[in-house]
């Protein structure tokens, strides 16, 4: 019987994770994919926008090269967290259900195997369901919810539609790196500057604008799109006028929802949140109305690794505590 089942080994559960090794918990990681799994599907060679005090574990580990950053320094800090201090987590093992046989007492199925531990954090993220448009051909294989890599698409015409930073950042390293771009973007969410708001990240905005100088974006205030084909996309403006442009690849980058499926089996109530359902749970303890069941990070109402990490910082030495008291 574990004391701690933690799923996802991204920022969350890699505190999570170190802090209950810390208290001397039996616990374990399992994670779907690699460590850090959301930071590895990052795009090749992006910085990120965070500064160093906002990502690390400890104050003053984290050194990249420049002042902020790359995916690559961003993911080799915390896999090498992860090996240094011997974290037990298991990759590439997803798990699928959490059932409550008594208080305290959850049968965690996996792919791989069957759990059975006093608590689990679900620490799962908020990248399971990337958002869909609904468009007929959205099922072609050249339409994308997730952006990689620059080059395989360079002198091809490349649609992003989508108005945040990912979608932003998407259209730049296309734009500038030979791909015939076109962003499609709703009026507000081009014009909107306010960084609490999600917007596109002036860092990020300034070099559009100057493609845009350049001709090597475009830029297509969006009504809706219409329809996706193999060689073309259809889209409405924002005046209604519709439009064909020639096309090769479209990646929709309009945000992407946890999976609270599992949650929601157990019982634990959600509410609608700033950025869509999130669990309900104490902001002091971070456990649901389900006793024993704790969620931590993007998927609450933490949207940045900060908040993430904090958030398992918090809540494991609470956690280690009861539990001591339950054995004296
Ligand atoms: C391109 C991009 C750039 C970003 N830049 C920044 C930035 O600069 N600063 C910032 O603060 N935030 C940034 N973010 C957001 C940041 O990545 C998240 O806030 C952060 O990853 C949250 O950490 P987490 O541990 O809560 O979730 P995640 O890192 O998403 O980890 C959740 C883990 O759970 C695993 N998992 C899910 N379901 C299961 C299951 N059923 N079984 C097993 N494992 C499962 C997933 O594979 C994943 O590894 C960015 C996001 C993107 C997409």
């Amino acid at each position: 019987m574990l004391d701690l089942l933690i799923i996802g080994a991204g920022p969350a559960g890699l505190m999570a994770a170190y802090e209950a090794k810390k208290a001397g918990l039996a616990y374990l990681v399992v994670e779907k994919g690699f460590i850090a799994n959301t930071i590895y599907n990052y795009p090749v060679g992006l910085t990120v926008f965070s500064t160093t005090n906002e990502l690390e574990f400890e104050a003053g580990d984290l050194k990249p090269a420049r002042e902020k950053p790359t995916r690559e320094e961003l993911l080799s800090y915390y896999v090498r967290f992860a090996l240094n201090n011997d974290l037990n987590i298991q990759t590439e093992e997803t798990v699928l259900s959490i059932e409550e046989s008594e208080p305290h007492v959850f049968a965690v199925k996996s792919d791989r195997a069957e759990y059975l531990a006093k608590n689990v954090l679900l620490a799962i993220g908020a990248m399971d369901h990337p958002r869909k448009l609904n468009v007929p051909g959205e099922d072609l294989p050249k339409v994308s919810g997730h952006f990689r890599e620059t080059y395989p698409w360079v002198r091809k015409r490349a649609l992003i539609v989508g108005g945040g930073n990912s979608a932003g950042e998407a259209a730049l390293f296309l734009a500038q790196e030979g791909a015939e771009t076109t962003l499609a973007i709703f009026r507000a969410d081009w014009e909107n500057n306010d960084p609490k708001q999600g917007c596109i990240k002036y860092w990020v905005k300034e070099p559009l604008e100057e493609e845009l100088n350049q001709h090597c974006l475009k830029l297509f205030f969006l009504g809706k799109v219409i329809e996706i084909r193999d060689d073309s996309v259809i889209l409405e403006s924002e005046t209604g006028e519709r439009v064909t442009i020639g096309n090769d690849v479209v990646f929709v980058l309009i945000g992407s929802d946890a999976d609270l499926a599992m949650l929601k089996a157990l019982g634990v109530h959600t509410e609608r949140g700033k950025y869509g359902e999130v669990p309900i749970y104490s902001e002091e303890t971070f456990e649901t109305n389900v006793a024993g069941i704790y969620v931590a990070g993007h998927f609450t109402n933490q949207r940045h690794i900060k908040g993430a990490i904090d958030a398992a910082k918090a809540l494991i030495p609470k956690l280690a505590a009861a539990l001591s008291a339950e054995t004296l």
